[in-house]
């Protein structure tokens, strides 16, 4: 395996830590009319299998992830959002998503989630927060004491074909492999193979991070659940209150990732997070990252093929 940046630079060492359902843009209910009942239904089995996958790796391989909370909270961040949630509750219910509920604003707030940005939300139970570069880091180790060889700070630059064989060359040495795998995602550089180009689009999304909060300022703002947190925004924000009782804040990224763009994201974000979190509003964030992930937009799978 080889890997540009230290293990875990990419998004999978610092995303958001949410474990649970929810990883399409369509709605359940779209989904239904576009590809039919059974395969959405499909889908949503597919997603409590990998949930359930995530928790069982950890535990069989004894990583130590800080899982947190009990399931995911989707919150109406509009009035008529609500009605969204309980046709997707309808679904999630009749096709094997696992128990859901439906919370009214006060049943919200009375489970420790308070906004002037929540009408109502969706629990469901399936699902759970974690900590994302610990799960990655004890995943890396378990793969090492399987034989796996890991190679740090070393990004292929180049790729040929030489005897029937892939070469990927590296500032400080090759591998000749019969296959590769990309697993690149929002980093590939495109130029690599000519089966990548034009195949993926990055999305940015940035997550700011609050110093520990006290108990009287957790309690100013009426939020204690350790649920993970998303809302029904189109670009979401996703929030959790980390076991250290920082707060984690996540939101749409923009459009450019150079350095000069970052500060203004970064203010922007603590706007965003003053308004969501009126009584949070000017607390210190000692961290920011914004990251990449990756949608394929076209010319599927021919890298894939390019690279046998
Ligand atoms: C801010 C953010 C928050 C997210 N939150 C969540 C969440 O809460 N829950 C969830 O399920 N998903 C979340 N996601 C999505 C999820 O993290 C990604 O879908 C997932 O991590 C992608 O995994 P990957 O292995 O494909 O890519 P990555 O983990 O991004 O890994 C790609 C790696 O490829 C390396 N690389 C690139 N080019 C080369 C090269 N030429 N040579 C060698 N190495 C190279 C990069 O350095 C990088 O480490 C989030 C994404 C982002 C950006």
């Amino acid at each position: 395996m080889l890997e540009a940046g230290p293990i875990g630079f990419g998004a999978s060492g610092r995303n958001g830590g949410f474990c649970g359902l929810g990883s399409a843009k369509l709605s359940y209910p779209r989904m239904v009319v576009r590809f039919g009942l059974e395969e959405t239904a499909g889908f949503i089995r597919a997603q409590v299998e990998a949930v359930e996958l995530v928790r069982a790796l950890g535990g069989d391989e004894r990583l130590a992830f800080d899982a947190q909370g009990s399931g995911t909270i989707t919150v109406a961040h509009r009035p008529s959002r609500q009605t969204e949630l309980e046709a997707e509750a309808a679904i999630l219910t009749r096709h094997g998503g696992g128990p859901v509920a439906l919370w009214s604003r006060d049943e919200l707030r009375a489970r420790g989630y308070a906004s002037p940005e929540a009408f109502g939300a969706l629990h469901q139970a399936v699902g759970f927060g974690l900590h994302p570069l610990k799960y990655l880091r004890g995943l890396a180790d378990a793969a090492l004491k399987r034989g796996a060889r890991i190679h740090a700070e070393s990004p292929v630059v180049s790729w040929r074909s030489e005897a029937g064989r892939h070469v990927l060359v590296t500032p400080r040495g090759c591998v000749r492999a019969k296959r590769v795998i990309i697993a690149t995602n929002g980093f590939t550089r495109e130029s690599l193979h000519p089966g990548l180009a034009g195949t993926l689009l990055p999305v940015l999304s940035n997550i700011v991070v609050t110093r520990p909060l006290r108990a009287d300022e957790i309690a100013a703002q009426g939020y204690t659940t350790e649920t993970p947190v998303s809302d029904t925004r189109h670009l979401l924000s996703y929030v959790r209150l980390l076991s250290d009782r920082r707060f984690m804040f996540g939101a749409r990224g923009g459009l450019d990732a150079v350095p000069g763009a970052i500060p203004a994201q970064r203010a922007w974000m603590e706007r965003c997070l003053g308004e969501m979190y009126p009584a949070w509003r000017g607390i210190e964030t000692t961290h920011f990252f914004l990251a990449r992930a990756g949608v394929l937009v076209g010319g599927a799978h021919a890298p894939y093929r390019g690279a046998g």
